[in-house]
C-alpha cells in the first residue's frame, strides 16, 4: 500500500478493494499513473458542486513530493465517489454474500472463530438489529444473540410484538473477537462492508444499532453511544435509531427503561401499537 497514505485509510481502501474483488468489479487503475495526472489536473481547477468536498488547492507540480503524489495518490475527483457510487451491488441476494464471504481470512479474527455468525432472520424484514460481534455462544452455534444477551434481545423483540423471524439481526463483525473484545477499526473496516450489503439487499423500514460499536460502524462516527441513543439518524435513506446493547442491560437493568423508550419510537415508526396488559 502508498506509504503517502494514512495507515487508516490505507487498511479502509484495502478492505474495499478486496470487497470489490469479491464481486468481480475488477481492477480498478490498471492504468494507473494515467489516473493520477488527469485527477492532479482536474484538481488544478476544481469545480464545485453543491454538497460535495473540494479537493486541496493546487499543489506546486514542480515539487518533487507533488510528483510522487501524482503518480501514487489515488484521485480525489469532483464526482461521485468510488464508495458512493458503486458500492448498492445489482442483483445482490444475502445468498450471494454469504457466499462472497465464503470461510473469510481477511482479518485476524479468522484465526480462533468458531464458526462465522452472518445473520438470522427474515430477509424481507422492516427491522434489522445491528449488534457487535458474535460472543463464545454465537461462535459455537453460528447464530447471532443466543447467549444470555440474546435473551434478553428476543425478550426486546418480543415486547415490541414481534418474533425473531420477523425480523433480522446480524453483528458489525462475523467472527468472535476474543476474550469478546472489540472489535478493532481494520477489523470492522475489512468486514462492514457485508453488513452494507446486507442492509441494502434486506431494505428494512428501520435498523437498530445496539451499542456504539455498531451505530460508529453504519453512522462512520467516532461518537459515544451517549450522542446516538434515542435519537433517529439517516443511514441511507434508512431510519436508524441507536440503543443499550442487551450485555450493557444485563450489568445495568436500570437503563431497560431507556431502551423500551427507544424501541416504541421504532414501533411508532413501523407502525406497530403496544400491547395493553389484559386485565
Ligand atoms: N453480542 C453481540 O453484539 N452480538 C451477538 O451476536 C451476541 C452478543
Amino acid at each position: 500500500m502508498d506509504p503517502l497514505l494514512p495507515a487508516t485509510s490505507c487498511k479502509k481502501l484495502e478492505a474495499w478493494l478486496r470487497y470489490y474483488q469479491d464481486l468481480n468489479l475488477g481492477d480498478f487503475y490498471k492504468d494507473r499513473k494515467t489516473m493520477g495526472k488527469r485527477s492532479v489536473k482536474s484538481a488544478a481547477a476544481p469545480k464545485k458542486t453543491a454538497g460535495q468536498s473540494m479537493p486541496a488547492p493546487a499543489a506546486d507540480m514542480s515539487h518533487p513530493a507533488a510528483k510522487a503524489l501524482a503518480a501514487q495518490v489515488l484521485p480525489i475527483v469532483p464526482a461521485p465517489t468510488m464508495f458512493g457510487s458503486l458500492d448498492r451491488v445489482e442483483g445482490d441476494t444475502l445468498e450471494r454474500i454469504r457466499e462472497d464471504l465464503g470461510d473469510c481470512t481477511r482479518c485476524r479474527l479468522h484465526e480462533q472463530r468458531n464458526k462465522i455468525v452472518f445473520g438470522a432472520g427474515s430477509p424481507k424484514a422492516e427491522l434489522v438489529f445491528v449488534g457487535e460481534g458474535p460472543g463464545r455462544d454465537e461462535d459455537m452455534q453460528g447464530f447471532p444473540f443466543v447467549g444470555r444477551a440474546g435473551k434478553l434481545l428476543t425478550q426486546m423483540i418480543e415486547a415490541m410484538g414481534l418474533t425473531r423471524e420477523d425480523v433480522y439481526i446480524c453483528n458489525v463483525v462475523k467472527c468472535r473477537p476474543p476474550e469478546n473484545r472489540k472489535p478493532e477499526d481494520d477489523e470492522v473496516a475489512t468486514c462492514s462492508p457485508y453488513l452494507y450489503r446486507q442492509l441494502d439487499v434486506i431494505a428494512p423500514k428501520a435498523i437498530v444499532c445496539l451499542g456504539g460499536t455498531a451505530a460508529q460502524a453504519l453512522l462512520q462516527t467516532k461518537d459515544s453511544i451517549s450522542r446516538f441513543r434515542g435519537n433517529w439518524f439517516d443511514y441511507r435513506n434508512t431510519k436508524l435509531m441507536a440503543t443499550y446493547h442487551p450485555a450493557y442491560l444485563l450489568r445495568n437493568p436500570a437503563a431497560k427503561a431507556d431502551v423500551w423508550k427507544d424501541l416504541q419510537k421504532v414501533m411508532a415508526h413501523l407502525g406497530l401499537k403496544v400491547k395493553k396488559a389484559s386485565r
